[in-house]
């Protein structure tokens, strides 16, 4: 569904990706990994088009929405399809969980009330959350925010979720939930979903395959197992035996 392909990125001079080769297909779960400053959140941010690519192209539903760098006219037509969800500050504090699912479908979309209730009925329940659909966010605890976070992520209707680091803040068990929504998603609704988590109980249970990011680039793409008992390179080795 979704395919980087050499995308490079600099800040000031200082190459951050170099040429990352990535994809996602739909109905997939691919989990990113790598040492801190890696460049993880800079490729999920690229994908969503919250920071601009310096060269490379970008596939997205089958089209090249980024060629060389620049954005093409179909982008505009797919942005919609991709939703961020990331760790913290996700939800706005004043307003009740109905609004936060609303606000951006009523700005963007246009759409009616009722027919925006009824959504943020089904996302919620897709999440667990139903009974809070009149609830305060500051009421919630951090796990139910991350649960709302991705019900708004889905007002949307998103084919691709990119989540960065949605669960670090959160206690493991309450976390395996929060993950638990994201395999339910994949599995029901075949969306693809890009996650970037130090929480290796999910990403051996749960991922299709695991990235492994080093050195502005995938250095391995192979499924958990393989990640996890029979890493290729170095680096993966030295990062799977310093959390394990
Ligand atoms: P972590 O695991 O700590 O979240 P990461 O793999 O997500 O790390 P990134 O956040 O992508 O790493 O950052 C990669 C590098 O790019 C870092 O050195 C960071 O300081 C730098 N960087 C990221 N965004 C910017 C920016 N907007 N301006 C300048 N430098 C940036
Ligand atoms: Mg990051």
């Amino acid at each position: 569904f979704l395919r980087t392909r050499g995308v490079s990125k600099s800040f000031h001079g200082r190459p951050v990706l170099k040429e990352a080769d990535f994809r996602i297909g739909s109905g997939e779960i691919a989990v990113l990994i790598g040492k801190s400053g890696s460049g993880k959140s800079t490729l999920l941010r690229v994908i969503a088009g919250l920071e601009e690519p310096d060269a490379g192209d970008i596939d997205l539903a089958g089209e090249t929405v980024v060629h060389d760098g620049e954005y093409q006219d179909a982008w505009k037509d797919l942005r919609g399809q991709i939703g961020m969800i990331f760790q913290s500050y996700t939800l706005w504090p004043h307003m009740n969980v109905l609004d936060n699912l609303t606000i951006a479908p009523r700005l963007t979309l246009g759409e009616s009330k009722g027919e925006l209730l009824e959504r943020a009925e089904q996302a919620l329940t897709e999440v667990g959350m139903a009974r809070h659909l009149r609830s305060r966010c500051t009421q919630l605890s951090g796990g139910e925010r991350q649960r709302v976070a991705i019900a708004r992520a889905l007002m949307m209707r998103p084919r691709l979720l990119l989540c960065d680091e949605i669960t670090s803040a959160l206690d493991p068990p309450v976390a395996a939930e929060v993950l638990g929504v994201l395999t339910k998603l994949k599995e029901e609704e075949g969306i693809a979903c890009g996650i970037v988590t130090h929480d290796m109980a999910f990403a051996s249970k749960a991922a299709d395959r695991i990235c492994f990011f080093e050195d502005g680039l995938i250095k391995e793409d192979v499924p958990p197992e393989q990640a996890f008992n029979d890493p290729q390179t170095p680096g993966l080795r030295a990062f799977i035996d310093a959390v394990r």
